[in-house]
């Protein structure tokens, strides 16, 4: 199924502040909360597309990444991108100073009972521009958590079993009245799992899992910009007691190029000629983001700041095809350091100089000379 548009789903449009975002998605988080329809799939989809679009449209980075590539920005490589997204934390973000914790409590922290899902990871990434246009593989070292082997991850020394939490009686959670309110928490003393660890396994300390450095060969596409995350399903740290694994978001980072600049998939730069090369016509050979070299020809008469137009030469489009094209602006120098031989002949040129060769000074002195006339 097609995903819809973030703004479509909360029903704004696309400059909408942020305050207007936060209204327009608490008031559909309120309508198909899972609390209030309970067995409602339906509402449970939306309630689900709504806070997906909140996480993303909230948040200033994400906002940008989206809006340059819709829903290709959060997908790596052709996955589900947000499959498994958890819509806990910008939901809290939003409720938890008007309902206190137990508006959770049926839904997001129960969760937490039996499994708990393992941390998502993030790392960054610096390549360069060369690299963002061919894309690459690149080997990544990092610290995580796998899952302890010797307990299958569930924290018990093997042959032995946890026993019910005493605290809270097995349920995870703990109940307590504040005035109004009845307030439910996640049990402190077992993490809300319901259960203690009796005689904790000897390699993990009871954990369920221990510290790893891990090694990651991962593909970068071609095309990738300043600010695009990858994200590499189940790479992150491990569950708790056969929860499912975090995932290891990449953060890339492109450094400055000394002659290329990027706007998108186009490319720029400025191209210095002579005034004599600018007046008589050539051609140049011009570097390439590819490595090689592009030939142009500057016309006779190639006025200071015209731009040249190289189809095809920028770079590649991400999860796309096709390639942006590169911009070249012409700036004319003007020689400077003459010699006496040079400023011999540029004397004796000024006086051959002629209006009909200089057509946009004599317009503008035409200008000035009516202008004078006139005041
Ligand atoms: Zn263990
Ligand atoms: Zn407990």
């Amino acid at each position: 199924m097609a995903k819809r548009d973030y703004y479509e789903v909360l029903g704004v449009n696309k400059s909408a502040s942020k305050d207007e975002i936060k209204k327009a998605y608490r008031k559909l988080a309120l309508k198909y909360h899972p609390d209030k329809n309970k067995g409602n799939k339906a509402s449970e989809e939306k309630f689900k597309e709504a806070s997906e679009a909140y996480h993303v449209l909230s948040d200033d980075k994400r906002k940008t990444n989206y809006d340059q590539f819709g829903h290709a920005a959060f997908e790596s490589g052709g996955n589900q991108g947000f499959g498994n997204f958890d819509f806990g934390s910008s939901f809290s973000d939003i409720f938890e100073d008007f309902f206190g914790d137990d508006i959770f409590g049926s839904s997001r922290r129960s969760n937490r009972r039996g499994s708990n899902r393992g941390n998502d990871l993030r790392y960054d990434i610096n390549i360069d521009l060369e690299e963002a246009y061919k894309g690459l593989n690149k080997k990544i070292n990092y610290t995580s958590y796998k899952k302890c082997i010797r307990c299958s991850g569930q924290g018990s020394e093997p042959g032995t079993k946890p026993s019910t939490c005493s605290y809270c009686r097995g349920q995870g959670k703990i109940r307590s009245s504040q005035g109004f309110f009845t307030i439910q928490q996640t049990c402190p003393e077992c993490s809300g799992y319901g259960e203690s660890i009796s005689n904790p396994c000897k390699q993990c300390s009871g954990n369920g899992k221990i510290q790893s450095q891990e090694t990651l060969s991962v593909k970068i596409p071609k095309g990738v910009d300043d600010g695009t995350r990858i994200r590499v399903s189940g790479k992150g740290e491990a569950g708790s007691k056969g929860g499912s694994s975090g995932d290891l978001y990449l953060f890339i980072s492109i450094d400055n190029h000394s002659i290329f600049k990027r706007s998108d998939e186009h490319l720029y730069f400025e191209l210095p000629i002579t005034f004599t090369d600018a007046a008589l016509g050539t051609s140049v050979e011009v570097p390439s983001i590819d490595g090689g070299k592009a030939k142009i020809k500057i016309p006779s008469g190639t006025q200071h700041g015209k731009q040249l137009r190289l189809k095809g030469k920028g770079m590649p489009v991400l999860r796309g095809s096709g390639y942006g094209d590169l911009y070249i602006k012409i700036i004319t120098e003007i020689p400077t350091n003459l010699n006496s031989k040079q400023k011999e002949l540029l004397e004796d040129f000024r006086k051959i100089e002629s209006e009909k060769s200089s057509p946009i000074m004599k317009s503008f002195f035409e200008k000035a000379k009516k202008f004078w006339n006139n005041s």
